[in-house]
């Protein structure tokens, strides 16, 4: 079981020893290199695997690393971005809460002639010179697979979709994902949606009370929950709970962040989605260290992807990296992997 799994130890939550004042790797990059995360509240995930796992990354490529979280606040966000850019970063690499703050702060990154790298999130309309994520659609499939996997033997059954923020276009893809697999399924009368609700700043608060209103409306007649991660997920569960139904209904989630795995353990959570942040750390580490170099054939060999940007009316050079579904039997992966320890999940038992 997970709780009997290994850490390899390499690059996971714990394991962050790498310090910014380690010296330069060989032939790597010099200079400092600014990192900004969007919140601590939606999902766990920012702080206990992107923020180590990028100082890890952006270390061993030989950048002096700062990586600061603008706690979901616009004004602060556009501080932290400014004193970026007028020390004068190498490279800066920004996931904005607020997108349209993201936009702002790339054109002054551009006047200052700063490359930026947009980190998991993009920020629709700027002028980022990459982007690094997931493939963000094939999530939302993940998500609605599981569900229709779950509700299979139930004929007719009645989900709710409790989605990321309508500002968040990873949270447009993720719905978009679901809804390949799951609106033919509607369409065939296979299953029933009774309602897709987008959840401002990805707030899991607002997402508890907002399912917790729908329930109701619905005479607590709800079979299934697509949760687009694990915050809105736990948030779901503890209405589920105060009504006796926790671990009776499936609900999906995202992230594999340690509570996320721990209610797929229970059987709270019907799955969660893994991404592999570390791989998403490295690949921004390698970018940010071409672009230092003004190395732009080596960037472009590292993102051969690309993201539609609808606004910019443009192909954003991407890396995007894949997604895979953790269910019970899978929760010892993560562990393996390092993003979790065995004594963080596993409790007493
Ligand atoms: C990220 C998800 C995360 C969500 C809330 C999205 O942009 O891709 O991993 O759960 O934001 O923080």
């Amino acid at each position: 079981s997970a709780c009997g799994a290994n850490s390899s130890d390499s690059g996971g939550s714990g394991s962050n020893s790498a310090s910014s004042s380690a010296p330069a790797a060989a032939g790597g990059a010099s200079g400092k290199v600014g990192v900004i995360l969007p919140e601590t509240a939606t999902s766990a995930r920012w702080e206990a695997f992107d923020k180590p796992m990028l100082q890890a990354a952006l270390t061993a490529q030989g950048f002096e690393v700062d990586i600061q979280n603008a706690q979901g606040d616009s004004q602060k966000f556009s501080t932290l971005a400014d004193g970026f850019i007028s020390s004068g970063v190498k490279v800066l690499i920004i996931a904005p809460s607020d997108p349209a703050v993201g936009v702002a702060v790339e054109a002054k990154a551009k006047t200052a002639g700063i490359p930026v790298i947009d980190y998991d999130r993009p920020s629709l309309g700027g002028s980022a010179n990459y982007y690094v994520s997931f493939d963000n659609e094939k999530v939302g499939q993940l998500q609605g697979q599981a569900m229709a996997d779950a509700l299979k033997s139930k004929a007719g059954a009645g989900f709710v979709q409790i989605e990321g923020a309508p500002t968040d276009n990873n949270a447009t893809l993720f719905t978009n994902g679901q809804d390949k697999v799951l609106e033919p399924l509607v369409s065939a009368g296979t299953l029933r949606r009774i309602q897709k609700q987008p959840i401002n700043d990805w707030d899991n608060q607002l997402g508890g009370t907002t399912f917790e209103q729908i329930f109701t409306a619905n005479g607590g007649k709800v079979d299934g929950v697509v949760a687009a991660n694990d915050g809105l997920a736990g948030a779901v569960i503890t209405v589920l709970k105060r009504n006796g139904l926790n671990g009776k209904i499936p609900v999906t989630g995202q992230d594999a962040t340690a509570d996320g795995l721990m209610a797929v353990m229970r059987g709270d959570q019907y799955m969660t989605v893994f991404k592999p942040i570390k791989e998403e750390a490295e690949a921004t580490a390698k970018l940010a260290a071409a672009l230092a170099k003004g190395d732009t054939a080596g960037a472009d060999a590292i993102a051969t992807g690309k993201l539609h940007d609808p606004k910019g009316n443009r192909d954003i050079k991407s890396v995007l990296l894949t997604p895979t579904t953790i269910l019970e039997k899978d929760v010892k992966t993560v562990v393996t992997q390092g993003y979790v320890k065995a004594a963080e999940i596993c409790g007493g038992d």
